[in-house]
């Protein structure tokens, strides 16, 4: 099922301010896997895809806001492992459609839109069952693939893709940007495994992101009782640094995308601006401040996500926040 799949490279940043600081950096690039399930996106998806195959389902059916990069790969997802996929969009229809949505429709997606206050029960049983009324028995994914297929795709993130020997003593702090935290929560159950000295530092894209830390716990919790604690035991040490969301998901500023295109163009690491650019920036402010130890080796994970940016070419680049 993965053969298409390629493995993504670990790249080195050769950077100024790193070296100043005593950190080397690499950046893990999951945006280079695919060129449309690309990123964390993939992983959460893979057990969820599938789980729907072995229940011998051919629709899947998943939430997502009009930009999201989890709607963009489930469609290509869909398509690929021949399964037929059901968008449900927040908030109204809107013609032309932007790019993602355009490009979910190319593989067969079928759209359909809920105001945002019926979209709110997106996890109830009554609005799943009205789904189902309306399209037949359709495999539901959360909206982010957050559940705990999706925690167990990540576990795979960085101990078994890379599948290099040895390759997780190599660091000792692992950055990754937060939505749902799904992505954290894996890979911090996959290297708890390793018992290495390590921690894990969530950069959550959110306003007020501090929540998370609650949905950490229960998230690997549930994975923990579910698999009855035999694959992994616990979680490596996290922390969430709550202070470069830049005023809250999906809002952009002038000072974010400049960063953005500054780093692609010394690093040749494109950065997408709701996800990437705010752990990377945050990062880079950080080693600025000295808080990162001398000696200290990074991994950072690039999720993916830079599908979003072509959005930003069409609208304006002070963003209103409705990119969710
Ligand atoms: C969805 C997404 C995330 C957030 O992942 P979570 O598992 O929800 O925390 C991070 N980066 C990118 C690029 C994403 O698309």
């Amino acid at each position: 099922m993965i053969t298409n799949f390629l493995p993504p490279p670990v790249q080195k940043i050769n950077s100024a301010i790193a070296l100043q600081a005593d950190v080397e950096i690499y950046v893990l690039r999951l945006d280079l896997i695919h060129p449309w399930i690309n990123g964390n996106k993939w992983f959460k998806l893979k057990y969820n895809l599938l789980t729907a195959k072995e229940q011998e389902f051919t629709n899947l059916l998943t939430f997502g806001g009009a930009y999201s990069n989890h709607i963009y790969a489930t469609a290509a997802a869909g398509n690929l492992f021949g399964l037929g996929t059901i968008g449900v969009i927040r908030g109204e229809e809107r013609l032309p459609l932007n790019p993602t949505l355009d490009f979910a429709v190319s593989q067969g997606m079928q759209l359909i839109y809920l105001d945002r206050q019926t979209y709110r029960q997106r996890e109830t049983v009554e609005l799943h069952q009205q789904l189902k009324q309306q399209f037949g028995e359709v495999f539901i994914i959360p909206e982010g693939g957050c559940n705990l297929d999706g925690v167990k795709g990540c576990t795979e993130i960085i101990t078994a893709v890379l599948g290099m020997k040895d390759f997780n003593s190599d660091f000792n702090t692992i950055c990754v940007a937060c939505g749902t935290a799904t992505t954290l929560v894996g890979m911090a159950l996959s290297l708890g495994q390793q018992q290495k000295n390590q921690k894990i530092i969530g950069f959550p894209v959110l306003k007020g992101g501090e929540f998370l830390s609650g949905q950490i716990k229960s998230l690997s919790e549930k994975y923990l009782v579910t698999n009855g604690n035999r694959s992994v035991s616990f979680l490596i040490p996290w922390e969430l640094v709550c202070n470069y969301h830049f005023g809250g998901y999906g809002k952009i500023k002038p000072e974010l995308i400049q960063f953005c295109h500054k780093f692609a163009d010394q690093h040749g690491v494109p950065l997408d601006y709701i996800y990437t650019g705010k752990m990377f920036y945050g990062v880079m402010d950080l080693l600025q401040k000295g808080f990162f130890p001398p000696g200290d080796r990074l991994l950072l994970v690039h999720t993916g996500g830079l599908q979003g940016n072509f959005n930003h070419k069409l609208s304006s680049l002070t963003n209103t926040g409705e990119t969710k």
